[in-house]
């Protein structure tokens, strides 16, 4: 199903299951959209483009209040839809996914009418200069399906608020709350056109919506390799690029922090969503002093994690994404074995859980090498290594080294040490005694291959605007200073 012009209609493309990954049931079909859908959602985008960009901030605000009062008269629904496609578990899909979603509508409903540039006054008698941000145009977003809402909702909020149309492609994993987001928009009053959704695989869909002509800005959340791939597509049409990439976030327990603060840290900032989030704490860089201490602590509290039934209120820690990505992930672990590192916890499938379903039990590990590929690369699982360090130096490097650079946390009852860490760090969140919390108001967005733009606050706005200087000189020709200095 795609979502054009405010209607549901089906795609010309590929049939698509989408499964369970839980209980391996599949849960529907999607019919993928070719690139003559993509054309016809932009083209809906394009002509719902110009009377949406010339309602007031105000109207803007008012009937995106509306959206996120439907989406609150639908959360129920949409947190079973999300945990049933993802895996994850309805107390994380209920408590965490929903509700930031709408706290994100509630929040840029807002920002709508706070746009602000610098603006500056008198260069010469009568002249002075001020800022507009104007929309761009047609925006085409990708997205990834670990947080299908909630990525839907960082991409399309912002950019319509900001008076632009836009076309999303989720993953086709997880289409439906994406489709469920965009006919709330519709049902809450804002205009067919503005708000679009196409399905389908990225090799087809998703590069005939990065490379069409009329998309002015492409906005993407993914895979470092599949945004590098965004890159050199949207080149070919010259268009503006955001792109939120892939994390390897550190996570460096010092030796003044409070141990038993951090292994709890760890356990919520590495587990959380079955470690599919890309700022999720997946190297614990701890004080060799603590180091024993923590490691028994860590694997206690991971034993205790409830996985099963994600539908299950009891239920901690859901299945991952599918059958091949557990296979990525079990193969990240066995290949550490190998290579001489040691599982203190995990490292397999639960036990008693559906056949042909995604577990993954919450692993620990240590005695890996700091350049080895499990302490370098994305896992994107429930995987923790632990390395112990000496000195403050090498614990800032070593949170450092890797080509990533999206988030890291660092655990202190220093002052000085905080705010060393937050500087040197090179992360676009730094957490001090904490791992994970975001906010509607905060910018989220990576360092170095973590890719660059922010998702989320103000931040994000200006991002989908372009910025025009206007300059206005109220009494042309009484003043001769700079013509004068030019031309005689
Ligand atoms: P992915 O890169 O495989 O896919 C993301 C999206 O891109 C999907 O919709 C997919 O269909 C599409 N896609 C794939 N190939 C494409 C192509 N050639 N052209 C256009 N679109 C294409 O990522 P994923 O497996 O869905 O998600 C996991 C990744 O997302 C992880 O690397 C994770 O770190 C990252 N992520 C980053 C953030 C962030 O804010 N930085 C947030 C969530 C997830």
């Amino acid at each position: 199903m795609q979502f054009i012009n405010g209607e549901l209609i089906a795609g010309s493309g590929e049939q698509i299951e989408v499964i369970n990954p839980a209980t391996a049931e599949v849960t529907g079909t999607l019919t993928a959209a070719e690139p003559a859908d993509v054309d016809a959602a932009v083209q809906a985008a394009k002509n719902a483009f110009p009377a949406w960009s010339r309602l007031t901030p105000g109207e803007r605000s008012d009937l995106m209040l509306a959206w996120a009062q439907a989406l609150r008269d639908q959360a129920d629904e949409l947190a079973a839809t999300e945990s049933r496609e993802t895996g994850k578990s309805i107390r994380l899909a209920t408590g965490f996914d929903v509700p930031g979603s709408i706290d994100n509508t509630v929040f840029f409903a807002g920002a709508a009418r706070h746009l602000q540039g610098l603006s500056a006054g008198e260069y010469w008698p009568g002249a002075t200069s001020m800022i507009r941000r104007e929309p761009i145009g047609v925006i085409g977003s990708i997205a990834p399906w670990n947080y299908p809402l909630q990525m839907a909702a960082w991409k399309i909020l912002p950019a319509v608020a900001a008076g632009n149309a836009i076309v999303l492609k989720p993953s086709e994993l997880t289409p439906s709350t994406t489709l469920a987001f965009a006919r709330a928009a519709s049902e809450a009053g804002i205009p067919p056109g503005v708000i679009n959704v196409v399905n389908g695989y990225g090799r087809v869909t998703g590069e005939a919506l990065v490379g069409h002509p009329d998309v002015a800005m492409t906005s993407f959340t993914g895979s470092t390799a599949v945004g590098r791939r965004i890159m050199e597509i949207a080149a070919g049409t010259g268009k503006r690029v955001h792109l939120e990439l892939g994390g390897k976030a550190p996570f460096v327990v010092f030796d003044d922090a409070d141990v038993e603060a951090a292994a709890r840290g760890a356990i919520a900032g590495s587990l959380i969503n079955g470690g599919q989030d890309c700022t999720a704490a997946t190297r614990a860089y701890v004080h060799r002093s603590l180091f024993g201490e923590f490691t028994e602590r860590v694997a206690a509290l991971m034993e205790q994690i409830v996985i099963g039934d994600p539908s299950d209120e009891d239920t901690d820690l859901g299945s991952l994404i599918s059958v091949a990505h557990r296979d990525r992930v079990a193969g990240f672990v066995e290949r550490a074995q190998a290579s001489g590192a040691r599982v203190l916890t995990g490292g397999e499938a639960p036990q008693d859980v559906p056949a042909g379903s995604a577990f993954y039990r919450p692993t620990l590990i240590v005695g890996a090498e700091q350049d080895s590929e499990v302490v370098q690369q994305e896992i994107f699982g429930p995987v923790l290594v632990a390395l112990p360090f000496e000195t403050d130096d090498e614990a800032i490097a070593l949170a450092n080294d890797t080509p990533y650079g999206l988030a890291a946390s660092a655990w202190t009852s220093s002052v000085n040490r905080s705010m060393r860490a937050a500087e040197e760090i090179a992360a676009g969140t730094v957490w001090i005694n904490e791992h994970i919390p975001i906010m509607s108001e905060m910018p989220h967005g990576g360092y170095k291959s973590s890719g660059f733009g922010k998702d989320m606050s103000a931040y994000s706005l200006e991002e989908y605007t372009n910025i025009k200087h206007v300059l206005i000189d109220r009494s042309p020709g009484s003043t001769r200073d700079w013509h004068d200095a030019v031309f005689r």
